[in-house]
């Protein structure tokens, strides 16, 4: 079982996680608060077609959004609220240098 690095993005703690927790919401032991779970695009393998998917959190409705490294910085309809919302470029907020 692979583990990655994640970082709350409410109080900046990094936290380890589960790679089968990728995508889904777990709670931050240091503030308690919500989070998605998100494998940094750099450890993804590249030799298949997901290697270029991530999630993130829609601003209006905090649901996961699957997105593509293709979209960032496009507008795009959340799935789940239908807000209209520019993908971020949230590919290398997970992990420090
Ligand atoms: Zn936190
Ligand atoms: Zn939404």
């Amino acid at each position: 079982m692979a583990e990655f690095i994640t970082k709350c993005p409410h109080c900046d703690a990094e936290l380890q996680a589960q790679d089968e927790w990728n995508g889904m919401e777990v709670e931050c032991p240091e503030c308690n608060n919500k989070l998605v779970a998100e494998i940094p695009a750099r450890l993804l393998k590249k030799d298949d077609s997901s290697s270029s998917v991530f999630f993130f959190p829609c601003p209006f409705c905090q649901e996961n959004v699957k997105s593509n490294v293709e979209w960032i910085g496009r507008s795009a309809s959340c799935p789940h609220c239908n807000s209209t919302i520019i993908v971020p470029n949230n590919q290398k907020v997970a992990l420090r240098p």
